[in-house]
C-alpha cells in the first residue's frame, strides 16, 4: 500500500484527527487543513461509549485516554424532580466487560490533545492551520487542492481523495458536493462547568445524572481530571428566538417543581455557553474521489450521546478502505454501503430520546413506567447493537 498516496482531509476535529491516524498507520500521507489556528475543543465534556473507545483503543491511544478519562459507575434517571433515581442504569466495570471497551466520559479539549499528540508523532501526518477557502477538483483519478494558510500563504497539492470532516456546517458538504446545508432542530444545548462543590449534596458525582422536565433535559457528569462538572441543559426553543438567546449566558429556564434543579441553575449562574443544536440528511456522502465523514455527514442530536463517537467509526472504517482500494471513489462507495444503515439508526434514536426526554405529563407517566420496568441492565440489551459493535481496525481482533 503506497506511501505516496495522498489524502487531504479538511477539519482537525475528532473525525478528522481520528482519520488521519487511521490513515497514517496505514503509511498514507495525510495533510489536515484546518481553518482554526490551532486545535480548538473547547468548554465541555463528552461521553465515549465502548463502540468508539474500542475503535480508539485500536489506534494505540488506550494509555492516553485512560489517563484524563473518568468511568461513572451508571447513569441516575429524575424524571419531572423526583428526589430519589427512577432508575439507575448501570455502567462502570459491567460495561467493560460486556463490552470490552470502557463507557466513560472526558474533557473534549483532553480527547482532542491526546488525538493530536499521537498526530504528531506521524512523519507523514501534516496539520495546516489557518487555512481559508480551500477549493478541490476532480483531478484524473484524484483531486486537485487549492488553499490559503496562514500568512496568506496559497498551497496546492494532488492527492488521491479528499474528506470533509469539517462539522456540521461543512464547507466539503456545501460548496463541494453541492449538498443541503444544516437544518435547526428547535432545541439549544447550554453547556457549563462547575467546581464539584457547587453541586455538593446534590447528586452523586460518581455517577452521571439525567434530570428530566417538560421540554428540557439536564445531563451532569463528573470530569475529575479537570476538578470540574459537566452540565449540558437542552432547551426547545423557536427559530425566531435564537438570536436573542445565544447572547445570553443563562438558560432563563424556569425549573418548576424540580427544586433540585434549580438550585444547580442558581449556582451555574451566568456560565452558561449556548449552542444551537442542527441536524444534517444528506443522500449524498461522496462524489468520485470526494467524502465526508462525521457531522459533516450526519450531525444528529446529541441525546444518545453519540455524534463523536459514529464520527470515531466512521474514520476507522474509511481509512483501511482508502488505504487500498484501487480508486476513492470504490473507497467512498464501500464506505456508504457500510456505514449508512447504521448511522441513520443511531440518528432516529438519538430524535426520539429528545422527544421522551422532554415530555410533558401525562405521556410522561407511561414514559416512567418503561424506565422502570427496563431495571438497571435493561439499556444493555437495548443497545448491545450500538455499544457492542466492532469497527474491525485492530488487526489482532
Ligand atoms: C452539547 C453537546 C453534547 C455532545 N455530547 C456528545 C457525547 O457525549 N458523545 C458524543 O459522541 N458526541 C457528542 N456530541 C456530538 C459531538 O460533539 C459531535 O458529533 C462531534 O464533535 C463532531 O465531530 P466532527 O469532527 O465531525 O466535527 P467538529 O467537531 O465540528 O470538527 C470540525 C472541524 O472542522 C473545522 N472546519 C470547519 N469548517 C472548516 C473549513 N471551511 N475549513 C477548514 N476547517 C474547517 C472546524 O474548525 C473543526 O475543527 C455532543 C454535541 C453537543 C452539541
Amino acid at each position: 500500500m503506497g506511501t505516496q498516496r495522498t489524502v487531504y482531509i479538511a477539519g482537525a476535529g475528532i473525525a478528522g484527527l481520528t482519520l488521519a491516524l487511521a490513515l497514517a498507520k496505514f503509511g498514507t500521507r495525510v495533510v489536515v487543513i484546518e481553518r482554526n489556528a490551532q486545535i480548538a475543543e473547547f468548554g465541555a465534556g463528552l461521553q465515549i461509549s465502548p463502540n468508539a473507545r474500542h475503535a480508539l483503543d485500536a489506534l494505540g491511544l488506550t494509555d492516553a485516554l485512560s489517563e484524563k478519562s473518568f468511568e461513572p459507575e451508571g447513569i441516575d434517571i429524575y424524571p419531572d424532580g423526583r428526589t430519589e433515581p427512577l432508575q439507575t442504569l448501570t455502567l462502570g466495570k459491567i460495561a467493560t466487560a460486556r463490552y470490552g471497551a470502557p463507557y466513560v466520559v472526558m474533557h473534549r479539549a483532553d480527547l482532542a490533545e491526546v488525538l493530536a499528540a499521537a498526530a504528531r508523532r506521524f512523519a507523514n501526518i501534516e496539520i495546516v492551520f489557518g487555512v481559508e477557502n480551500f477549493a478541490v477538483t476532480q483531478k484524473d483519478k484524484g483531486v486537485a487542492v487549492t488553499f490559503t494558510e496562514a500568512g496568506s500563504i496559497d498551497r496546492k497539492g494532488t492527492g488521491f481523495a479528499f474528506v470533509g470532516a469539517d462539522g456540521v456546517n461543512s464547507a466539503t458538504r456545501t460548496n463541494v458536493l453541492g449538498g443541503p446545508a444544516a437544518v435547526y432542530s428547535g432545541k439549544i444545548a447550554w453547556r457549563t462547568l462547575v467546581p464539584p462543590a457547587a453541586l455538593s449534596g446534590l447528586l452523586d458525582l460518581g455517577r452521571t445524572s439525567i434530570l428530566m422536565g417538560a421540554h428540557h433535559h439536564l445531563v451532569v457528569y463528573p470530569l475529575p481530571h479537570r476538578d470540574a462538572v459537566n452540565l449540558a441543559l437542552f432547551t426547545d426553543a423557536r427559530e425566531r428566538d435564537l438570536d436573542a438567546a445565544m447572547l445570553r449566558q443563562t438558560p432563563g429556564l424556569k425549573a418548576g417543581p424540580d427544586r433540585r434543579l434549580a438550585t444547580i441553575l442558581e449556582r451555574a449562574g451566568e456560565t452558561w455557553t449556548p449552542w444551537v443544536l442542527s441536524t444534517v440528511r444528506t443522500p449524498l456522502w461522496h462524489e468520485g474521489p470526494v467524502g465526508i465523514i462525521g457531522d459533516a455527514a450526519h450531525a444528529m442530536l446529541p441525546f444518545q450521546a453519540q455524534g463523536a463517537a459514529m464520527g470515531i467509526e466512521d474514520a476507522a472504517i474509511l481509512a483501511p478502505l482508502l488505504a487500498s482500494s484501487p480508486d476513492a471513489g470504490h473507497a467512498f462507495t464501500r464506505f456508504l454501503a457500510l456505514r449508512r444503515e447504521r448511522v441513520d439508526k443511531v440518528q432516529a434514536l438519538s430524535a426520539a430520546n429528545g422527544r421522551i426526554f422532554h415530555m410533558r405529563w401525562p405521556a410522561t407517566l407511561a414514559r416512567n413506567a418503561v424506565i422502570r420496568a427496563q431495571g438497571p441492565l435493561g439499556h444493555f440489551r437495548r443497545l448491545d447493537w450500538l455499544y457492542g459493535y466492532r469497527t474491525h481496525t485492530d488487526p489482532k481482533s
